[in-house]
């Protein structure tokens, strides 16, 4: 909080790595490192110049304070309070910057991120300093924000570190403060703070181990409960078996507590022939899962909505084919595969080359 400062501090601002990576440009040299105050860097220098510059001018709030941000805001917090609800509403105050940011068409040309700040980054880039990480966030609210006022703001880029080594990397944290306005009085800052660095080189043995060292990936473990412990009992038989309502005969895939059709509670099942075709299908590229690829080596694999000859639908994966052979309307047959020594699962066979 700036000395005498009024209204209160955001407790709650980004710390990304405080706890989980130990980023911070800490003082007392336990997270951020210091170089020596007097050993030469001149590229120090040139970024330090820029404190004082504008890092935005002239911005204008996209929207006027309003209730539909407040709510949909209350909503993803979690926020039930009373305060940021009905006709006497205020914002809730950590919503600050959100009144501030430009969405992803950005801020009008001339308004917004300034010409020093994109020089600033540009000379971290070019140095190599590439990455880059927000460590924290800190506020002061000076009044409170209602539906209406109209919101403007400056920044300017606050300070600039000297160079520090973290167990990200090493590099430079860059302070900016923004300082918001409701109306044309002054509503609060915003005090942001991120670490350009050059990532730490990992170990290559680490990065890329021989695939003999590497442990096979596993894929996730089914969540087994009351209402499907059936269905992995007869998995473990290789039976692949289908909840059948004892009121109404509808069959229902996957297992669940009652019939869509009729709410009865009482079922049994019927065994499936293994007989089915492909109903529907994804390719998956990315994020790479190795454990679902049959090669092992995470890239594309193909998930299946596979159509039973009894008329429910089950998704696996479709084995025997490429994944890009995988065709709606494919023939399937169920096997059982042994993914890992603690995982079975059913997949389909293609029963032609696609
Ligand atoms: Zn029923």
């Amino acid at each position: 909080m700036k000395p005498g400062g009024q209204g209160v501090r955001d407790g709650q601002g980004v710390r990304d790595g405080q706890d989980g990576q130990g980023v911070r440009d800490g003082q007392d040299g336990q997270d951020g490192q210091d170089m020596r105050a007097d050993a030469p860097d001149p590229l120090y220098e040139r970024l330090t110049s820029y404190a004082g510059r504008p890092a935005a001018t002239a911005g204008t709030g996209k929207d006027p304070v309003n209730l539909p941000m407040i709510r949909h805001w209350c909503e993803a917090m979690g926020d039930t309070s009373t305060a940021y609800q009905g006709p006497d509403a205020v914002a809730p105050p950590t919503m600050l910057q959100a009144w501030t940011m430009g969405g992803l068409a950005g801020h009008p040309r001339g308004t917004g991120r300034s010409a020093a700040y994109d020089e600033l980054l540009g000379l971290l880039d070019g140095a190599g300093y590439t990455s880059v990480v927000a460590t924290d966030c800190e506020q002061e609210y000076l009044r409170p924000l209602r539906p209406g006022d109209l919101i403007t703001f400056d920044a300017v880029i606050e300070a600039v570190s000297r160079r520090k080594t973290t167990k990200l990397g090493t590099g430079y944290f860059v302070t900016t403060r923004m300082d918001v306005s409701a109306d044309g009085e002054p509503a609060g800052t915003h005090r942001f703070r991120i670490l350009k660095y050059r990532p730490a080189q990992r170990n290559p043995a680490q990065r890329n181990p021989a695939k003999s060292e590497r442990e096979a990936p596993l894929r996730p473990r089914p969540v087994i409960n009351r209402d499907n412990a059936g269905f992995w009992a007869g998995v473990a038989e290789h039976r692949l078996l289908i909840q059948r309502c004892t009121d109404c005969a509808t069959l229902r895939f996957p297992w669940l507590p009652g019939c869509n059709a009729c709410a009865g509670q009482e079922w049994d099942t019927v065994e499936a022939s293994g007989e089915g075709t492909v109903f529907s299908h994804v390719v998956m590229h990315h994020p790479s899962f190795p454990a679902f690829d049959p090669s092992g080596e995470g890239g594309p694999y193909a998930v299946a909505l596979i159509e039973l000859a009894e008329g429910v639908r089950i998704v696996g994966n479709v084995v025997g084919v490429p994944y890009d052979k995988v065709r709606i309307g494919l023939p399937v047959r169920l096997e059982f595969l042994r993914t890992d020594p603690d995982l079975e699962l059913p997949v389909f066979r293609a029963s032609e080359g696609g």
